[in-house]
């Protein structure tokens, strides 16, 4: 009988892994991929629709295109899961596995925050669509960036976000009649990298842009617009860009996976304390921010290991928790941060690139090539 392989999810982390079995064993095994959505949209996407600089269809990618030698992809949404005896219960049916990969990613607690439910987002798609339309309507006034907790995704995100806001006002000619803000639960806008993090202060401070450090959205009053923040202070606004708490799907939660809202691993196998049980990318604790960058490294650590144990070889550990994040700074202009979350015992490390006019084609290029990787286009 074919060994069975189930991954849940299909984003970065799921994506990449049946990808590589597939490539390995073709139709020798059975690998399953579930996702509950009909299309794949990279993160940094939300920033082009909200921008206004791409459409939604533009930036979709749907999974019939995913089509790879021994891998059957599945549109349904998953309810349950037993890891003790991986069987996985979706809308559809149950599935059962040899090998169970979970990359379910990190989803929004939209009740954590009150006000956030009633409020505009960019965070997720249909947010940052509905922010696309509102903001050609604004003409004056305050721009207020926050978000309401760490860990969350793409941690430069909001910073590039400020510098995005600061240029797409400055192009309709209505910078000066407003104000930019940004709140971040960070000491500084990218941890790892105190030279990036440096880069973006100058460019914030560059641009007018105020920075308030190392806090977090408590509440919005949506009605007398202010946000209430952890020290108690209020910051009013015209125009709100929130990031919702982020945590792992309930559905983790309620199989018993998770531990203090994550799904605890070994960082460096991705193992988890069930037998033949995985989990890498944003719904897991794997040592690393997160970012797809990471949960592609994650599940290229997982599929390594696969492929050796179904060919009986000895397992290597290949996690090596590294990765780029591409950063706009705004004017066309990308940096770039290499992180290294583990070789250095004191914690991670990030060697920074300057922002360049280069840098953007290679930003292309990661999404380019995943495409044609993934996808075939
Ligand atoms: C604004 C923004 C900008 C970003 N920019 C970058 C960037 O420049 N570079 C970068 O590396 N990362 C970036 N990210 C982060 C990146 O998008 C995520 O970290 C990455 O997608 C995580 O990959 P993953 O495989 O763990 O999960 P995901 O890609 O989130 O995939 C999880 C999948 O699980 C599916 N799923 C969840 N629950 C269920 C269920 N019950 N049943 C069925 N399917 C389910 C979802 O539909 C989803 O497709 C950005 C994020 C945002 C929000």
């Amino acid at each position: 009988m074919k060994k069975r392989v189930l991954v849940l999810g299909a984003g970065f982390g799921g994506l990449e892994l049946c990808t590589m079995l597939s490539e390995s064993f073709g139709n020798a095994i059975e690998v399953t991929l579930i996702d509950k959505s009909d299309a794949f949209t990279f993160g940094y996407s939300k920033l082009d629709v909200m921008f206004g600089r791409a459409t939604l269809d533009a930036v979709k990618v749907p999974y019939k295109k995913f089509l790879k030698p021994g891998v059957r992809f599945l549109q349904e949404t998953i309810s349950s899961i037993d890891p003790l005896t991986r069987r996985v219960t979706t809308d559809h049916g149950t599935h059962e596995a040899d090998f169970l990969v979970v990359a379910l990613g990190a989803d929004y607690d939209f009740d954590a925050t009150p006000g956030m439910r009633e409020t505009t987002e960019f965070y997720t798609v249909a947010g940052a669509e509905r922010l696309g339309k509102i903001l050609p309507t604004f003409t004056k006034g305050r721009v207020l960036i926050g978000v309401c907790g760490a860990p969350f995704k793409c941690p430069p995100a909001p910073s590039e976000a400020a510098l995005m806001m600061h240029d797409y006002l400055t192009n309709r000619g209505i910078r000066s009649a407003c104000e930019i803000t940004l709140i971040l639960p960070l000491e500084t806008p990218v941890p790892p990298s105190p030279e990036t993090s440096r880069a973006l202060l100058a460019a914030f401070a560059e641009r007018n842009i105020t920075f308030v450090a190392d806090r977090e959205v408590r509440s919005i009053d949506n009605q007398r617009r202010f946000v209430t923040i952890d020290d108690g202070r209020e910051f009013p606004f015209d125009l709100f860009l929130g990031v919702p708490v982020n945590r792992a799907p309930k559905i983790l939660e309620t199989s018993g996976m998770t531990e203090d809202g994550y799904v605890p691993v070994k960082p460096k196998t991705l193992e988890t304390r069930f037998p033949d049980v995985y989990a890498v990318g944003d719904c897991a604790r794997q040592g690393t921010r997160k970012a797809g960058v990471f949960a592609e490294g994650a599940a290229r650590a997982v599929a390594t290991s696969l492929i050796a144990r179904l060919r009986n070889n000895e397992i290597p550990v290949t996690h090596k928790g590294t990765g780029s994040c591409y950063i706009e700074f705004g004017a066309g202009r990308i940096g770039r941060v290499d992180v290294d979350f583990f070789s250095n015992p004191d914690g991670p490390t990030g060697t920074y690139h300057e922002p360049s006019v280069a840098l953007r084609a290679d930003k292309e290029h990661f999404g380019s090539s995943r495409r044609a990787r993934w996808f075939g286009i």
